[in-house]
């Protein structure tokens, strides 16, 4: 059974790191708490929030929801903790950040697809691209890829001290 989130305006940043991770994750800054409880009835799925009157709500409605609080780096680290998320971003199994739609890999020839879609001197320097089929952002293991491993690198770390002090 696929596990999948809806997630609160104030948790951007959480969705994102739920999408690169693979995960199904709607976000709009513009949803509003009637809009979230019901999309996550419709579409059985798990809402995060901040607020504690929507958690609330949320559960009373019988939808699975968790409070998710504290600095962007701990809501993260305790929603991957919470479902069982490791902190690790594979491009195959990724989903687009922006648009939460799923990525095609384009490797050797395949690449051609996002000929027009990426500047010049990247087209012709990586070999492997992933595509949005929905929005048409194109990611290739550029110099942020470095950022995104040491990031999720940080949060394992922090997810493997939350393990640690909640076992003594
Ligand atoms: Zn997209």
């Amino acid at each position: 059974m696929e596990r999948r989130f809806v997630v609160d305006a104030m948790l951007g940043r959480l969705a994102l790191w739920l999408r690169l991770t693979g995960n199904d994750a709607l976000y709009s800054p513009q949803t509003d708490d009637n809009e979230l409880i019901s999309t996550a009835q419709r579409e059985d799925r798990i809402l995060l929030t901040s607020d504690k009157d929507l958690y609330r709500r949320a559960e009373k409605t019988g939808i699975t929801a968790m409070l998710v609080r504290g600095n962007v780096d701990s809501e993260i680290a305790q929603v991957f903790a919470a479902f069982g998320i490791p902190a690790r971003v594979d491009p195959n199994t990724a989903r687009c950040s922006k648009c939460n739609g799923p990525l095609t890999h384009l490797k050797g020839p395949d690449k051609e697809r996002v000929r027009n879609l990426v500047h010049e001197q990247t087209y012709n320097y990586y070999d492997e691209f992933w595509l949005c089929e929905d929005c048409g952002s194109v990611y290739f293991q550029g110099g942020y890829w470095r950022n995104i491993t040491e990031y999720m690198d940080r949060i394992a770390r922090m997810i493997s001290e939350m393990n640690n002090q909640s076992r003594s």
